[in-house]
């Protein structure tokens, strides 16, 4: 979050429009933040941009919208059966671009993105800056504050919005690992197995922590 990653999305697929190549651009429909017509208004290049109620719908989207790139914005809202539409997409000579948070507010890997990671070609790592006062190092992490508090580990992993109790929207800022915080579990019975998981080591490239 906030590292610019819907921003490169959007520079490669103006490089890919320039150059002549088709391309369609596909959004998870629970993401109501941004419209199409902003992502080609900001571009100035002309390249289809459908929403899709989930990753099983993709397949048919591309076949209603014929392209040579499929580009997959928001990936991490999609479920675990992105991989493989993704994988088939590539497989069948698709190129294949995907833009994500890789971890959830927790820090958790979110959704397909580990299994993304690990069978994407290529990957490039961005970074925000972290924005706890004084520190300004780069940030990996996406904090969740509900009411200006961190967000428990059993809260609901999408928030977009308002919430139902009608309490103050969620915010998020970006954060390095040192200053991302996760406030236990509101009910005690979802702790057991997740309690661990922020002190398990994870190697961050030097690309990511120079960016
Ligand atoms: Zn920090």
């Amino acid at each position: 979050m906030f590292s610019g990653k819907t921003e490169e999305l959007l520079r490669q697929l103006r490089r890919a429009s320039v150059g002549g190549r088709s391309v369609l651009l596909i959004r998870p429909l629970i993401d109501t933040r941004t419209s199409a017509e902003i992502a080609e208004s900001r571009s100035g290049a002309q390249y289809a941009c459908t929403s899709v109620a989930g990753a099983g719908e993709i397949a048919a989207a591309v076949v209603a919208s014929p392209c040579e790139m499929v580009a997959i914005d928001e990936a991490e809202m999609f479920g675990p059966e992105l991989t493989e539409i993704a994988n088939g997409l590539a497989n069948d000579g698709y190129e294949v671009i995907i833009s994500g948070l890789d971890t959830d507010f927790a820090g958790r890997p979110f959704g397909a993105m580990p299994e993304l990671l690990a069978l994407a070609d290529s990957v490039a790592k961005l970074t925000a800056i972290c924005t706890f006062p004084g520190c300004g190092e780069p940030a990996t992490r996406t904090q969740r504050l509900v009411n200006n508090l961190p967000a428990a580990i059993d809260d609901p992993l999408i928030v977009i919005g308002g919430t139902e109790d009608r309490r103050e929207p969620d915010r998020y800022e970006a954060r390095c690992r040192a200053h991302h915080r996760v406030a236990p579990a509101r009910h005690a019975a979802a702790s057991a197995g997740v309690v661990g998981l922020r002190s398990v080591p994870i190697e961050v490239g030097e690309e990511a922590r120079s960016a």
